[in-house]
């Protein structure tokens, strides 16, 4: 069945991914990104997926975004909420803004949108939602007290989501990605990423495409019976 879809933070890396995964699949999908012009006129010209932007932490952005997009494109009824950023330092030198920053685009986004999105969800006794959330959300990180919070809090956020959604035909899960080659982890210093490469059972970083695959999945009919879970997928590197 042909559904809408709106994946954040689409126009690179992961998300990017993911937005092709959704349209190959017949999907009609919109796109959101912040700021870098020159990525989402790359995807746009690839793809021919519109492109939206707005700050996922700010809801009165999102919620004008929202219209717009359901104007556009058609109510959502898959949302894959995958935007994020790293604002990497140790807590003792953290500012309030690399704490704010981090907390708003990597978590507060999942209740803007869910928030903007679930009420037509409900009426229309169908919806799912995808988390991206991240290995470090599950076993904490030197210098991302800000990030691994945020991370960890989209598991919780999508348990508790999940239980108040089922009965409306909604399912609500999170993937935890170990490191997927993406310009965050190329920003990632070559020595440190060499020694977390060496940590990966695989031995290699994951494929943007590896994490698309389990959205399809799990926005699929196949996967209704699925909802509250989390899905690592991180090489073998941590296993929960
Ligand atoms: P990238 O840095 O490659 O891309 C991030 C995307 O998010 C871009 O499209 C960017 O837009 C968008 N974005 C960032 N901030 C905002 C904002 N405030 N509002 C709207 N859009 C925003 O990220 P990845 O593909 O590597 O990561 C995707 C997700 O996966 C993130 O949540 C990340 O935390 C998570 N993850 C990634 C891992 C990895 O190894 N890569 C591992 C585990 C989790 P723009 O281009 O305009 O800046």
């Amino acid at each position: 069945m042909v559904r809408t879809a709106l994946v954040t933070g689409g126009t690179r890396g992961i998300g990017r991914a993911v937005a092709i995964a959704l349209k190959s699949d017949g999907h009609r999908v919109a796109v959101a990104y912040h700021g870098n012009e020159e990525a989402a006129r790359a995807f746009a010209h690839d793809t021919s997926i519109p492109t939206y932007k707005f700050d996922v932490s700010d809801f009165a952005a999102c919620e004008t975004a929202l219209k717009q997009i359901e104007q556009a494109v058609g109510p959502v009824d898959i949302l894959v909420n995958n935007a994020g950023i790293t604002r990497d330092v140790q807590l003792h030198k953290m500012t309030p803004a690399q704490w704010h920053d981090v907390i708003g685009t990597d978590l507060t986004s999942c209740f803007n949108l869910c928030r903007l999105v679930i009420g037509g969800m409900r009426e229309r006794g169908f919806g799912r939602i995808v988390n991206i959330s991240s290995i470090n959300g599950q076993k904490g990180q030197f210098g991302q007290t800000n990030y691994a919070a945020a991370k960890a809090g989209v598991l919780g956020f999508t348990k508790a989501l999940a239980l108040e959604s089922a009965v409306k035909g909604i399912t609500v899960n999170a993937i935890a990605p170990g490191y997927v080659a993406t310009d965050m982890v190329a920003a990632v210093p070559q020595e440190i990423l060499a020694k977390i490469v060496a940590q990966i059972p695989v031995g290699r970083l994951g494929h943007a495409e590896e994490i698309a695959g389990i959205v399809q999945f799990l926005v699929s009919d196949k996967a209704a019976f699925i909802t509250g879970s989390t899905i690592t997928a991180n090489g073998g590197q941590y296993l929960v």
